[in-house]
């Protein structure tokens, strides 16, 4: 088992955490090349990669201007973990059980030759043999450029944030001036390269962009571009979250009711964070024609129980929850190896960390004083782990 200590609160304001130490030595589970599960019995399928800590956007609930300026001390690029380092972590998470990677960040495609990446990736094979499933998110500003070469690599879809609809509205949530139009035409170039099922998602801030949910459910219906909303969430230190910012998923539902009858579809996955609603034809049932969209309830409803989710940081930290404040030092471990491909001390290390792994943040949010919740409890930032 291993020796994870309790979370400490640090009380230096600092973007990056501190780091948990990895725990060594054969896994708890003598197989460690199989299906791993947590604490609560939740196997690890999902991983989650953040390729830079930078982004040409500034969306206020994420990286702020007046937090991420000029003088914002990003990572150094010998910090980064290299391509070859990020996959051969990937294959030991693969080898433990994970079938899904999405590569995220800050902004996943200012990191040159993303390709490359994709394409080694693509070479690996999950337990059962098959190919991983290998998606991206990503704010759309470079996809019209990236689409067609980003296929040709092995990515199989992509999601895209797009806040509204309307250019006031979606300008002020990026808050770099970046119009809709070429986001719309990065989804349409996404489409036309293959890169589907697309999912957008739109994170809901009430009182900001709250009226675009009708707008854009009525933009995506019938195209195959699956709508997600997300709650607004209380992720990082930054962003000054509110809980009357919330605009809770149920009450989105009801404003779409009202104008667009919806049904209540079955989740796709096991730990599928978002619930589906498919739109309904006159007779009141699920049209496939017309699409779906979904809602991420994170903070009014909390989906830990299934949460199968990892999260490799830029500079190689494994994440275990959005909403941790330390992580494990995975880089230091491939980074002092010998060089050759023997792999043990990761191998046996992401299997004692999941082993480990207790986290369920947004289960016992609920429980919390008032004082903890929201931003002032120190956590990592969401562009420094990605979501
Ligand atoms: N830059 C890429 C993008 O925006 O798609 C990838 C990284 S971004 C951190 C990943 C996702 O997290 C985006 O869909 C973004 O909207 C979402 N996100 C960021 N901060 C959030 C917050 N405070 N609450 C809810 N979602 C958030
Ligand atoms: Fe950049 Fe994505 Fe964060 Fe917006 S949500 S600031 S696009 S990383
Ligand atoms: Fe997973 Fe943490 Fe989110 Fe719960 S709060 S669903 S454990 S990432």
């Amino acid at each position: 088992m291993t020796n994870r200590p309790a979370y400490r609160t640090i009380p230096v304001f600092d973007q990056r955490p501190g780091t948990l130490p990895v725990p060594t030595g054969a896994a708890a589970n003598p197989n460690a090349t199989a299906h791993t599960l947590d604490t609560l019995r939740r196997p690890l399928r999902d991983l989650r990669i953040s390729v830079t800590d930078r982004c040409n956007f500034r969306c206020s609930y994420c990286m702020p201007k007046e937090v991420f300026d000029k003088d914002y001390a990003y990572l150094p690029h010998s910090a980064l973990l290299s391509f070859e380092e990020i996959t051969r972590i990937a294959r030991q998470f693969v080898a433990h059980g994970v079938q899904k990677i999405r590569l995220t960040g800050g902004e996943p495609l200012l990191r040159k030759n993303l390709e490359v990446l994709i394409a080694q990736l693509a070479a690996l094979r999950t337990l059962d043999g098959e190919p991983l499933d290998i998606t991206l998110t990503t704010n759309g500003s470079l996809l019209a450029r990236k689409a067609q070469a980003l296929k040709a690599a092995g990515l199989q879809r992509v999601t895209v944030s797009l806040d509204g609809l309307d250019d006031a509205v979606f300008k002020k949530m990026n808050d770099v001036d970046f119009p809709v139009a070429d986001v719309l035409a990065g989804i349409a170039a996404a489409q036309a390269a293959g890169l589907g099922p697309i999912k957008v998602n739109m994170v809901v801030k009430r009182g900001t962009n709250d009226h675009e949910i009708v707008p854009m459910a009525r933009h995506f219906q019938g195209t195959g571009v699956v709508l997600r909303f997300i709650e607004y969430m209380d992720v990082g230190a930054t962003n000054g979250w509110r809980m009357d910012e919330v605009l809770p998923s149920a009450q989105v539902i009801e404003r779409l009711q009202t104008e667009m009858p919806l049904v209540a579809l079955e989740a796709s996955a096991p730990g599928e964070t978002a619930q589906r609603w498919g739109y309904a034809n006159a007779q009141g049932q699920y049209d496939p024609r017309l699409g779906e969209v979904g809602v991420i309830s994170s903070v009014t409803q909390a989906f830990c129980a299934d949460c199968n989710r990892a999260r490799l940081s830029t500079e190689g930290q494994l994440y275990l929850c959005l909403f941790a404040n330390q992580g494990y030092d995975l880089r230091s471990l491939v980074r002092t190896d010998t060089g050759t491909s023997d792999d043990t001390a990761l191998a046996e290390a992401i299997g004692n960390i999941w082993q480990g792994r207790t986290d369920r943040y947004s289960l016992l949010r609920a429980a919390l004083p008032p004082e903890a919740q929201g931003t002032g409890a120190r956590r990592v930032e969401m562009s420094y782990i990605g979501g």
